[in-house]
């Protein structure tokens, strides 16, 4: 038998991360989700499922069923192909719960693994929150107070007044994991031995098998159709795994701008800001986005394409580059590119570095 108490500990971890680091299907607000029952699941298609936010508990009407974090976790894992006793869910949520922890993370004990071409992913922790908390990008909905990062997750672990203290005088940054995930950009946790990394695992050219490939994840599972770009939380050390491309981020943005950058995290950086953005991911895919504009995009007349990469060379040259394409490109097309360049301070050597400054100012 469990204690009570570590019961109700496990229970404190955030559901709604637990939906989100699980690629729970959600609405747009991530309020409502499909329905974890297995016996609701398969004939469920609205995600209508309402959360809890004093429970912390997602509630469906319809097969009356109440999930607290142990009993979705389970039910989730279990129609992904991965069941769990409830001692073996309790344990994973209390080794999701030690944030402060300066021990590495036993990959063994991570939930959801993918193999992918030489690297495991495992679903985002709290080291991952905290290396994009420092870069001004908030996953979840968070307070900045007194120069600390504050998510749903820790605020529960602190007293009333404490929690209310921040909630009043922090200011509140809406969290963007929903729209990353609709854009199909997942922020995961590799280990390689020595290090741990932050990794971006971006998913493209999807089809109507999508649904199907969900359901029966592992069977399916197209390591084609995705890339993975990891970098170690310490900044040394950056890997590629799969053809890296660049990608979107404008589903469920506005789209009469839309920011050019160089990196995943200058990209983030708009997407904290309600900015579409598309990620380069290397200068070198340059090439690669002036042929997509030239044979597959349309621009549009109320829509403008703003150059936000980096204040050094490389930046300066591909940005050159694509100021050039847009010339000619208008020169022979009666639907034209409106274009501008971001004027990032010299003292910043990217947009997130702009960000971050402004960012800490909060
Ligand atoms: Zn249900």
């Amino acid at each position: 038998m469990i204690e009570q108490a570590i019961i109700d500990k496990a229970n404190s971890v955030s559901i709604k991360e637990l939906v989100s680091g699980l690629n729970w299907k959600t609405d747009t607000t991530g309020n409502k989700i499909i329905c974890p029952n297995p016996d609701h699941y398969y004939s469920d298609n609205t995600p209508g499922v309402v959360f809890n936010p004093q429970s912390n508990k997602y509630r469906c009407f319809r097969c009356n069923k109440s999930f607290d974090s142990i009993g979705f976790y389970r039910s989730a894992s279990e129609i992904q192909g991965n069941s769990k006793t409830f001692n073996e869910a309790v344990s994973d949520l209390l080794d999701m719960i030690d944030e402060d922890s300066n021990v590495l993370f036993d990959s063994k004990k991570a939930i959801k693994s993918t193999n992918y071409k030489g690297i495991h992913l495992y679903k985002c922790m709290g080291y991952e929150l905290e290396y994009l908390h420092q870069r001004g990008i908030c996953l979840y909905d968070s307070y900045k107070y007194n120069g600390k990062v504050y998510t749903e997750t820790t605020l529960n672990k602190m007293s009333d007044e404490e929690q209310e203290e921040i909630r009043k005088q922090g200011v509140f940054y809406r969290g963007i994991a929903h729209i990353l995930k609709k854009n199909r950009v997942y922020v995961k946790h590799s280990f390689d031995g020595v290090k741990n990394y932050i990794c971006y695992e971006v998913k493209y050219d999807y089809d109507e098998d999508e649904e199907l490939q969900e359901r029966t994840h592992s069977m399916f599972e197209n390591t084609d159709r995705s890339f993975v770009i990891a970098k170690s939380l310490d900044g040394q050390s950056k890997k590629n795994y799969g053809h890296i491309d660049f990608n979107f981020i404008t589903d469920g943005m506005p789209m009469n701008e839309i920011y050019i950058c160089e990196g995943m995290e200058d990209a983030l950086t708009y997407t904290m800001n309600g900015k579409a953005s598309i990620s380069l991911n290397s200068v070198g895919n340059v090439n690669s986005l002036m042929d997509y504009f030239e044979q597959c995009y349309v621009p549009r007349y109320n829509q403008k394409i703003y150059l936000s990469l980096d204040n050094d060379a490389a930046g300066l040259n591909a940005t050159q580059k694509l100021i050039d394409f847009f010339v000619e490109y208008n020169k022979n097309h009666k639907k034209q590119y409106r274009y501008a360049k971001v004027n990032i301070p010299e003292k910043f050597k990217d947009i997130n570095e702009y960000w971050v400054d402004k960012f800490n100012q909060s």
